[in-house]
């Protein structure tokens, strides 16, 4: 079991619920696209935020961010520590900042002190694609959990403990390798991701591999779909990873739908979709079948609480087992959004 550690209003770690994490890609300094973004993400099912402070500009626009949001979120620093007193100070509720990469140490004990003092947790978050040199020639996996390892020791050093990691690399495997082992090596709780995972498809597959296997595991506290797409999307992706391996805490719709094939009778793709849409956006626990003929969809839809089978011209409507109603095809989709507006 690892530690917990509070990150505003969201304690992760010991057994908590895992927390999904999404960043902005607004300029930080841009208060009113920021605010809106976050505004997005936490409507979508977002739990904590990251936003880039990759200057002084960003540090003061965080101020206003902070207040904006019920989420807590998370200033991203680089290497410069006056940064992160600076977000610190602004209302972030966690730093992400590697110590290692502060420089002189002084620096790091005074911000281990002034963090220290505000109850503010640090990620320190290692990245295969940046480290050091002196990793040269170890397998990536073991270099990355050394890496993180060292930070963590620094941090130490200085009395602070309130540490989450994150050990995340474009190469799926040894993601999951760096995970493992650094699991085995500390009880930190641990943000897992697969980073720079690429454009949406790709993405989900390699986050979907590297997050799923990690947290079939038992690993991972946060989880962060990293896209190169819409962060609204990492959110929902994040979302169905945990439905898909029952750990989404919460009430959510599963729309269920057949691949299609040659006896499809009707616009499957196109009614999943709109249901699957409508129903992201309801604070409900519902599940709906969307089939496109008898021959299996009777069984599907009468195993969800509502589900169409699709016929020639017409299709049935199922309820909780029951059929309801048989309806033109044109009409599926209201007469499936009516049915789960009744539930
Ligand atoms: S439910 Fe019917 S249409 Fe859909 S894949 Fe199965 S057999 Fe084909």
């Amino acid at each position: 079991m690892t530690r917990k550690v509070q990150i505003g209003k969201i304690v992760i770690g010991g057994g908590q619920r895992i927390a999904i994490q999404s960043m902005t890609n607004t300029k930080t300094s841009d208060i009113d696209s920021t605010v809106k973004q976050l505004a997005e993400l936490e409507k979508a099912g977002c739990d904590i935020a990251r936003c880039s402070v990759p200057d002084e500009a960003s540090a003061i626009a965080l101020k206003e961010i902070v207040k904006s949001t019920s989420m807590p979120i998370v200033a991203d620093i680089h290497f410069d520590y006056r940064l992160a007193v600076k977000a610190a100070d602004a209302g972030a509720a966690k730093i992400r900042i590697n110590p290692g990469n502060i420089g002189d140490e002084s620096k790091v004990e005074y911000l281990a002190k002034y963090l220290k003092e505000r109850s503010i947790p640090v990620r320190i978050g290692v990245n295969g694609g940046s480290l050091d040199k002196k990793y040269e020639g170890m397998p990536l996996a073991e270099a990355m959990c050394e890496s993180a390892l060292e930070h963590v020791r620094l941090l130490e050093k200085h009395c602070f403990e309130d540490i989450v990691i994150s050990v995340k690399s474009s190469d799926v495997v040894n993601t999951i390798k760096a995970y493992r082992l650094l699991s085995q090596k500390c009880d930190y709780p641990l943000h897992v991701g697969v980073t720079e995972a690429g454009i949406y498809e790709k993405g989900l597959i390699k986050s979907a591999i590297g997050i799923g296997s990690l947290l079939c595991d038992g690993i991972g506290d946060t989880i962060r779909v990293s896209l190169t797409d819409d962060p609204v999307k990492e959110v929902y992706a994040a979302k169905e990873m945990l439905k898909a391996i029952g750990r989404y805490d919460g009430a959510y719709a599963e729309v269920v739908s057949c691949p299609t094939c040659a006896r499809t009778c009707i616009d499957v793709q196109g009614i999943a979709t709109r249901v699957e849409e409508y129903a992201r956006t309801l604070d409900k626990s519902v599940k709906i079948a969307v089939m496109g003929c008898v021959v299996n969809g009777i069984g599907e839809s009468k195993g969800c609480d509502i589900g169409v089978a699709g016929g020639k011209d017409k299709s049935v409507i199922f309820r909780e087992g029951k059929i309801i109603a048989t309806v033109p095809n044109e009409k599926i989709y209201e007469e499936l959004k009516k049915e789960i507006d009744r539930l």
